[in-house]
């Protein structure tokens, strides 16, 4: 049996913000994740200040792709605004392994099956074990579905189903580009330029709504090939999206059961307006892990619920 103090299901953001924490202040670690890094995620990978700040990530010295904006054009239906803004976009592909390398755990790649409490440690796959265990798995997190499965009826509403693709492509328009409930699509599509010549194109929406309405986000996504090919901002390029589903910020999530924690899309963490979850998976993995180390409540009222304030400038990453 492979023993330590602190298992964290999960190496993404969350898992790695945690791990860095932890490992900061001594405590033993161990990061498993079923990929080796890096990884590929689907995200539009759409960041604010703010989140570099709990990132403690200097934007000048970041070693990787980082897009500013000033401005994004936002369409609302027939409505065209260019919204002044400062934000930035990362590769998920690089910036995952960098703050996984930065935090620098223990890591091996294995994919969490089963998990039992025995004695009062954790047993995973009868391989390791520990006091603590944090689940930093993502929307399908074996933690949360071992532990934490009695708050799941209630994720329903809040389950948002996304489809994207980043390719390298010969940009000829590199702005930010935001439409929102085009074609009655519940949640927006977006045109995401990134550093190295890549482009993010992808869309988002309620899994809910898109079911009542008996629509499909395949649809959606086609209209947005189109949109894209007529407009002439991406043509003749054959797609290969991939789809992701995960969960909003809810009211009073379970986010500790025992010694068991959640931390980042395990939990659904992401703001309810633009559904962004790295800020959130970040800051949530550092207190969980400050939570294990001073014994102190677990709380995550120091996350924003919402990304717009941030987006116009009204809260300035304090
Ligand atoms: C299409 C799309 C676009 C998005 N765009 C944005 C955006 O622009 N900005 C933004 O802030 N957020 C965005 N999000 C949300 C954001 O991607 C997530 O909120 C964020 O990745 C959460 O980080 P995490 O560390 O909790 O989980 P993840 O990044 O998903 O990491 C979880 C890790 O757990 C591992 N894992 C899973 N199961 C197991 C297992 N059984 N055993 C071992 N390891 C396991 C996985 O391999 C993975 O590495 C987007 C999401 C999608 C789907």
């Amino acid at each position: 049996m492979i023993k330590t103090d602190v298992l964290i299901i999960g190496g993404g953001p969350a898992g790695s913000s945690c791990a860095r924490v932890l490992k900061q202040a001594g405590m033993k670690c161990i990061v498993l994740d079923k990929s080796a890094f890096p990884r590929f995620k689907p995200c539009a990978g759409w960041i604010t200040p703010q989140v570099l700040k709990w990132a403690e990530v200097d934007a000048s010295n970041y070693p990787h792709g980082l897009t500013e904006f000033t401005s994004f054009d936002v369409s609302i239906g027939a409505i065209k605004i260019k919204l002044p803004t400062h934000q930035y976009a990362i590769r998920r592909f690089e910036f995952d392994h960098w703050l996984l390398q930065r935090a620098d755990p223990e890591f091996h790649v294995h994919e969490v099956r089963n998990i039992l409490v025995e004695n009062g440690e954790y047993v995973v796959d009868g391989i390791y074990s520990a006091r603590f265990l944090v689940g930093a798995g993502g929307t399908h997190c074996p933690v949360r579905r071992t532990f934490f499965n009695e708050s799941s009826p209630n994720m329903q509403g809040s389950l948002i189903v996304a489809q994207e693709e980043e390719f390298q492509y010969d940009l000829k328009d590199t702005r930010c580009k935001l439409w929102f409930f085009e074609n009655k699509l519940p949640g927006y599509a977006w045109y995401v330029p990134k550093k190295g010549g890549y482009v993010n194109v992808g869309l988002g929406g309620f899994a809910d709504s898109l079911k009542r309405s008996g629509d499909t986000l395949k649809n959606h996504w086609n209209l947005l090939v189109k949109k894209l090919e007529e407009s002439g901002l991406i043509t003749a390029h054959v797609y290969k999206p991939a789809g992701h589903s995960y969960i909003l910020r809810r009211r009073s999530p379970r986010v500790r059961s025992g010694n068991a924690f959640l931390a980042g899309d395990s939990l659904g963490l992401a703001t309810l307006d633009m559904g962004e979850g790295i800020g959130p998976a970040i800051r949530s993995g550092q207190l969980a892990a400050e939570a294990i180390l001073s014994g102190a409540d677990y709380s995550l009222a120091s996350i924003p619920r919402y990304s717009f304030p941030s987006l116009l400038g009204f809260r300035k990453g304090g």
